[in-house]
């Protein structure tokens, strides 16, 4: 089966407080990526149940919570880092720098970067389009989207419609479980979206027994997400915004979030 890459094994776990360390392992070379490094220890402790051995980082952004294991790891492991071109110079260890339209294989998984801003300057996602799945950081959550702390509004929007576009059935790792606290303010923002009210019922139980609410779907999160759903009449309408650009609609809400 040449050219045809196997699916790569993915291992989520939590880290620090509210943290999802992600291993990714492709079974035909052996390679195994960490996809960021919140905590050297905790890395490593999920490297060992699993039995694996560490041979790449791939950060998305340069918060501590996202590569304060990057330095121990390498040590320990001497793995490559890969992180992003934009803030190459704020990633501890970093070897490689990438940025969009950038490819890398990972053993035998095509990588493809995304340039995804506005979280910090130079975020970045990772999608492995033969797995169909992407690593998006602090840039898309479930239900919700990281603070806009570096870049502007409209960045952000642009960055979150690149993520929108990837196939729908892309699964989405992410950065953190914020999850409970963005379905209860998605409801503020679109009480009257059934796919959301189901959803919000699906999530409350799963954490009720403890269970994570990740990774995502790309189609998931264009039906329940309001951070993606700009185009929403119901929104548009409930914010006083029929006119707006997208990115205001969407800056909007980001607003509305961060004072909630
Ligand atoms: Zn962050
Ligand atoms: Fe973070």
């Amino acid at each position: 089966m040449a050219g045809v890459a196997a699916k790569p094994e993915i291992h989520q776990f939590p880290c620090l407080k509210d943290n999802y360390g992600v291993l990714v392992r492709d079974p035909t070379s052996g390679v195994v990526a960490a996809i960021d490094a919140p905590n050297g220890d905790e890395v490593a402790a999920a490297l060992a149940a699993k039995g694996w051995k560490l041979t790449h980082i791939l950060t998305t952004h340069r918060h501590g919570d996202h590569t304060d294991g990057n330095l121990p790891l390498k040590s320990a492991t001497g793995c490559m880092i890969i992180g992003p071109k934009g803030e190459a110079d704020l990633v501890p260890g970093i070897d490689k720098a990438v940025g969009e339209g950038d490819t890398f294989m990972l053993g035998s998984l095509e990588v493809r970067v995304l340039d995804t801003p506005g979280h910090t300057k130079g975020h970045i996602t990772y999608w492995i389009p033969s797995a169909d799945v992407a690593f998006a950081g602090d840039t898309l959550f479930a239900m919700g989207c990281g603070r806009v702390i570096e870049g502007n509004m409209e960045q952000m929007w642009r960055s979150l419609e690149k993520l929108m576009k990837l196939p729908p059935e892309t699964v989405v790792y992410c950065g953190h479980e914020y999850t409970q606290a963005n379905a209860k303010f998605a409801l503020t923002i679109e009480p009257e979206n059934e796919a959301l009210q189901a959803r919000v019922k699906e999530v409350e139980a799963k954490r009720g027994r403890g269970e994570t609410t990740l990774p995502t779907r790309i189609d998931v999160e264009l039906a329940t997400n309001p951070f993606l759903r700009a185009q929403s009449l119901a929104i548009r309408k409930r914010l006083g915004m029929e006119t707006a650009a997208d990115w205001q609609v969407f800056g909007e809400v980001r607003e509305r979030k961060n004072k909630s």
